[in-house]
């Protein structure tokens, strides 16, 4: 592991990683276990990125589990926090960061790609937050074991300020994701509840693959990106680290950027 037993800051935490089996999912379980985090790694329908998580994990002495769920679906959900607390006995941090894309200009947008994305990206962050803050408030203060009672990180995007063309569906999404987080975090901060999201820019991911995998896609993505580099699901793997810790115990109802500048308005950087 990275950090010694003694210094892992999310050391005897139960953490739960939606769609943790790929991408900036698999990216936040691995910082998170190497913060001495037990990790449940949930994926929705094939197992083999969530175990692919789970041997690295374990690999590097760290402990980790993978469950199947549609965070979409509410029975499932429920099922699924019902096996964490069998197993782990509770949960003191939920990452909230499964999410899709179903892309189409606005006129053509199908009911079933408005409904899709929403259910995944909305929906599901709305029926995990609400079973995990359900979970805290059951089991209490552990000061011993984290200064707040719970921790709940939701993974945003640039797109909760950005307006984007083409993906109506998505950003409407992540603009809901917005004010879920800051009324959540306004309604839960009296239990010692963190709410706080995310807003990654571009990471290179499946889900953008075609954004960077060539060297012409990259170079118009890089034109949007102050720092001059596209971001690594590790990026993000500490900025969740840091929500998750005491670091940040004072911390909460706030959207944390990890964008390279990208919500900068980069058009303007030579006087627009
Ligand atoms: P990804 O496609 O690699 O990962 C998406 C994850 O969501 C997968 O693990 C998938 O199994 C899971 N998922 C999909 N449908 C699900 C369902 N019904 N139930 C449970 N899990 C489901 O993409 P990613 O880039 O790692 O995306 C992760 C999050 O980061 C998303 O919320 C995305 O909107 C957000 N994000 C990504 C970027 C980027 O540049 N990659 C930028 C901003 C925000």
């Amino acid at each position: 592991m990275s950090t010694s037993a003694s210094t892992q800051r999310l050391r005897n935490q139960i953490a739960l990683v939606t769609g943790g089996s790929s991408g900036i999912g698999a990216g936040v379980s691995l910082a998170l276990a190497a913060e001495g985090a037990t990790v449940v790694v949930n994926y929705s329908h094939s197992p083999e990125g969530a175990e692919e998580v789970v041997t690295s994990i374990e690999k590097a002495g760290g402990k980790a589990v993978a469950i199947k769920c549609d965070v979409s679906q509410e029975a499932d959900v429920q099922s699924m926090f019902a096996q964490i607390r069998e197993e782990f006995g509770t949960l003191h941090i939920l990452v909230n960061n499964s999410g899709i894309q179903e892309d189409a200009p606005f006129l053509d947008m199908t009911l079933e790609q408005w409904e899709k994305v929403i259910a995944v990206n909305l929906t599901g962050q709305f029926l995990c937050a609400r079973e995990a803050a359900r979970e805290f408030i059951r089991r209490g203060p552990q000061p011993e074991v984290s200064a707040a009672t719970g921790k709940i990180i939701c993974m945003s995007s640039v797109h909760e300020v950005i307006p984007w063309a083409g993906h109506v569906n998505y950003a409407t999404s992540k603009g809901g994701i917005m004010l879920l987080m800051k009324s959540v975090a306004q309604e839960l901060a009296p239990h010692k509840i963190r709410v706080n999201s995310i807003g990654p820019g571009a990471i290179k991911t499946p889900i953008n693959k075609e954004a960077w995998d060539t060297p012409e896609a990259a170079e118009k993505l890089l034109t949007l990106i102050p720092y001059g580099r596209i971001g690594e699901p590790s990026d993000i793997g500490k900025a969740a680290v840091w929500l998750a810790s005491d670091e940040s115990d004072y911390v909460t109802g706030v959207t944390l950027f990890a964008d390279g500048g990208m919500t900068l308005y980069p058009g303007f950087a030579s006087n627009g």
